[in-house]
């Protein structure tokens, strides 16, 4: 069946901010082979910013079998809510509350890229753009940001290694060979930088000393047959680091920062907050394999998801019409960070041969659209190099201009 049979085009001039924000989110994973459960909690209150009618509340939701739904512990009456293919409907929904569900996912069957899916004996996610709602019951738009904790628990021997945003909590044992392992991110953040990796990894590690003396446990975490590439990423991550406090000020905000690269990831690379997630090409090197390109190539891309962190997680798109605003933003971060890695000069005409060779050809072609659209109908369309490398040019000009 198609979703999008008709589909439905979105304009920047109907924006509304939501009607309720969400505090807090705590999730409970259940991850089987067969049958994954997703617990979820979420505490829900009135936005003061919102003057319209409060009648219902809509939580996107797409492929979750609901199993059950309570709203301040009891269970919900079957006339005080709707579920659709889309999502769930709560008809007047009190001003405070906290609503419980659980649902029933199928990773395993998961090949909408999206979402929570089974690769190669790992449980791996991407959310951005809307994904999230493929996991759980939820506002799943960047302006709806909350803060999340997490708990994982998965058969030892085939997941040892648990892994979601944030800093690390208590892990241990269950029975029935069971294990689990508690996450919190004690920073507001939207749905499509929530993560979560489980899977038999081994990782590499260093640690990086900010501005102001904190130390970060900094991992890279791998398949076992490409543990000895990784060097490479990492200094490129402690170079990053380094380079947004020297040139901006911006110090990392939490204990630690994880790296997955995974030979199935679907993206290329993704910004989660402090659990970035990459395709193994975009971190792999050893000199004997990789060329000056590829090492130029993963310094730049580290760096690009790394620098996320501050423009686009902290702070972020209002709704996904701003994609630019972070992605645009951040692409002429990483340019200049490359710039001051190598060399300035090499490094602009390269920028600008990109530009001419795709930016230029798609600006004249049939697909051409602005840097920020006033309407879309998907939004994963607008992943293009006019979002990215033309965005980078705007910004660009302005901090010339400035
Ligand atoms: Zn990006």
């Amino acid at each position: 069946m198609w979703k999008n049979a008709s589909p439905k085009t979105i304009y920047l001039k109907d924006y509304q901010p939501p009607a309720w924000l969400t505090e807090t989110v705590d999730l409970e994973f259940h991850l089987h082979e067969h049958g994954t459960r997703v617990i979820s909690r979420l505490t829900l209150e009135k936005n003061p910013d919102y003057f319209g009618e409060m009648t219902e509340l809509r939580l996107d939701g797409e492929d979750l079998k609901a199993i059950w739904l309570r709203l301040n512990g009891e269970e919900l009456a079957s006339d005080a809510y709707s579920i659709d293919e889309q999502g769930v409907t709560l008809f007047r929904p009190p001003a405070k509350f906290v609503l419980e569900s659980e649902v029933e996912l199928s990773p395993e069957t998961n090949t909408a890229l999206e979402g929570l899916y089974r690769s190669s004996g790992m449980f791996c996610t991407q959310c951005e753009a809307e994904g999230f709602r493929r996991i759980t019951w939820y506002q799943d738009r960047p302006d709806v940001m909350a803060r999340f904790k997490v708990r994982l628990e998965a058969d030892k021997e085939s997941y040892p290694v648990l892994l979601s945003n944030g800093n690390p909590l208590e892990h241990g044992d269950l029975p029935n060979g069971r294990h689990y392992a508690e996450w919190e991110d004690p920073i507001p953040k939207p749905s499509y930088l929530f993560a979560l990796v489980a899977g038999d990894l081994e990782f590499i590690e260093d640690e990086f000393i900010t501005e102001s003396g904190k130390k970060v446990q900094l991992r890279i975490y791998v398949e076992a047959e490409n543990i000895d590439k990784c060097e490479h990423a990492m200094r490129s991550l402690i170079n990053s680091m380094r380079w947004d406090e020297e040139k901006y000020g911006r110090e990392y905000d939490l204990d630690v920062f994880n790296i997955v690269a995974v030979n199935d990831f679907n993206m290329g690379a993704m910004e989660n907050k402090g659990l970035n997630i990459f395709n193994s090409k975009y971190v792999l090197a050893r000199p004997d394999t990789a060329t000056d390109e590829d090492y130029q190539g993963i310094e730049a891309v580290i760096a690009h998801e790394y620098f996320h962190n501050w423009t686009g997680n902290r702070i972020t798109c209002r709704d996904w019409f701003q994609l630019s605003l972070k992605e645009g933003f951040t692409v002429y971060r990483d340019q200049e960070f490359s710039a001051d890695m190598g060399d300035r000069g090499v490094k602009r005409i390269d920028d600008v041969r990109l530009l001419r060779a795709h930016q230029f050809a798609e600006d004249s072609s049939p697909m051409a659209h602005p840097v920020r659209p006033d309407s879309y109908m998907e939004i994963n369309n607008f992943y293009t190099v006019t979002v990215y490398e033309k965005g980078a040019e705007v910004v660009r000009m302005q901090a010339n201009l400035l």
